[in-house]
């Protein structure tokens, strides 16, 4: 199969190899690298630095395709979900999250535990395409850019709306980077401020060429500890991550601290099992200052009693670790049966896990009204169930 043409996941070297086969000085690949992710140019004609015949042939040779917008919703506070069309057609989500100091700062327990204020309003038809609120005008406030890496997820899990819907393809480096370039876009903002987390649609772990180049990219224009990976736990894909010499903060989502109950909710587990999850997380070169966050959906009646939260505190002893408990975001239509448990059951799940030192906090879902919260993400409008009934 003819390699696609992948012009904004080329990471520096990528360039000066691509320049040196054509002929070029070498440092030429730098140059083009430098205006498309330091000055985010997207016209290769505005890099005046470079000649205009190598202009011309860039054009040609490597177009830029950048994930259109096709939908975008808006949430009171101030989450943008993004529906996006790739140049085959395919359809992913991306979501902007304003304000926050980090995506596990950004969910509080006290937040989880405010009183609710009731339905948001979710902005529909023509108040969808209107453009969100700018952001912030101060360039140091943080933000945070939730990527997709897959058009779907084969991993199938059973509480996850985009598992439920089913495998999709990967995404190439540059169509990744470009979901990030198409969000600042809209909102107005450089990387100033930015961090990024794969918890979109998709398992990174499982698509690790385009995520590590997508990586290599990125940590050119922002510090590896800006960026978060979350997988379900694919066990042989941690080493190579955990080679790289700039990694990102990893997370893994466990959502279960037994075997049995993980294999009933994430078919994963048969393949790698619970154990080699946390062999490879004991195994992780973990820096000073970080630590791995767990992730773990809590389920009514499934895998939130205190007797799951004392087996997680067992599981977890001596390492290095945050848990993101995150109460499962319902979905009548796609995830039907599957319950978020009530605000003491999360509290007391929570509190267990804080009164045996294992720090935790508790996922207030960015943007539950427009469905932008984690596991909601589908890219496609239509539940393909219905069309093979
Ligand atoms: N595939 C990767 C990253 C994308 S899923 C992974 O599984 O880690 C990102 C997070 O969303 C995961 O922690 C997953 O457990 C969580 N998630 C999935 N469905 C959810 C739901 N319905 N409610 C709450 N969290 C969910
Ligand atoms: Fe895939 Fe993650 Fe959803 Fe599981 S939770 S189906 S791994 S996207």
């Amino acid at each position: 199969m003819e390699t696609p043409v992948d012009p904004l996941g080329l990471s520096a070297s990528g360039w000066e190899a691509v320049l040196e086969s054509w002929g070029e000085p070498r440092y030429r690949g730098r140059q083009i690298f430098e205006s498309l992710h330091r000055h985010r140019r997207r016209d290769y004609a505005l890099a005046l630095e470079l000649p205009a015949a190598l202009r011309a042939r860039l054009a040609a040779e490597m177009p830029i395709r950048l994930p259109e917008i096709v939908r975008r919703e808006e949430s009171r506070d101030g989450s943008v979900k993004y529906g996006m069309r790739l140049s085959d057609g395919a359809l992913i989500e991306a979501v902007f999250m304003p304000g926050f100091r980090s995506f596990s700062e950004a969910n509080e327990f006290e937040d989880a535990r405010a009183p609710d204020a009731g339905p948001l309003p979710i902005e529909t038809g023509e108040s969808a395409v209107r453009r969100p609120a700018r952001g912030s005008t101060d360039p140091q406030e943080r933000f945070t850019i939730c990527v997709s890496s897959q058009t779907g997820c084969a991993v199938d899990c059973a509480f996850c709306v985009t598992g439920r819907l089913g495998g999709g393809r990967n995404l190439l480096a540059g169509e990744i980077i470009g979901e990030i370039d198409a969000v600042l876009s809209d909102v107005g903002r450089s990387p100033e401020g930015l961090r990024v987390v794969f918890m979109g649609m998709g398992e990174p772990f499982l698509n690790p060429d385009a995520v590590m180049a997508a990586l290599d990219v990125l940590q050119e224009v922002l510090p590896a500890r800006r960026v978060t990976v979350s997988t379900s736990g694919i066990t042989p894909a941690f080493e190579r991550f955990a080679a790289r010499e700039r990694r990102p903060n990893l997370a893994v989502s466990l959502n279960a601290a037994d075997s049995e109950i993980r294999a009933s909710i994430m078919p994963i587990e048969r393949s790698y099992p619970l154990a080699g999850v946390l062999a490879a997380m004991r195994a992780w070169p973990l820096e000073s200052h970080r630590r791995i966050t767990v992730e773990y959906v809590l389920i009514a009646g499934v895998n939130d009693a205190p007797a799951d939260a004392d087996r997680l505190v067992r599981l977890l002893a001596g390492m290095r670790v945050k848990v993101n408990a995150i109460p499962l975001n319902e979905d009548p239509t796609y995830l039907p049966g599957w319950k978020r448990p009530s605000e003491p059951a999360i509290d007391r799940f929570a509190e267990r896990l804080t009164r045996d030192g294992v720090p935790v906090t508790v996922r207030r879902s960015r943007g539950p009204d427009t469905s932008a919260a984690c596991g909601q993400l589908k890219g496609r409008t239509e539940d393909p169930r219905r069309r093979s009934r």
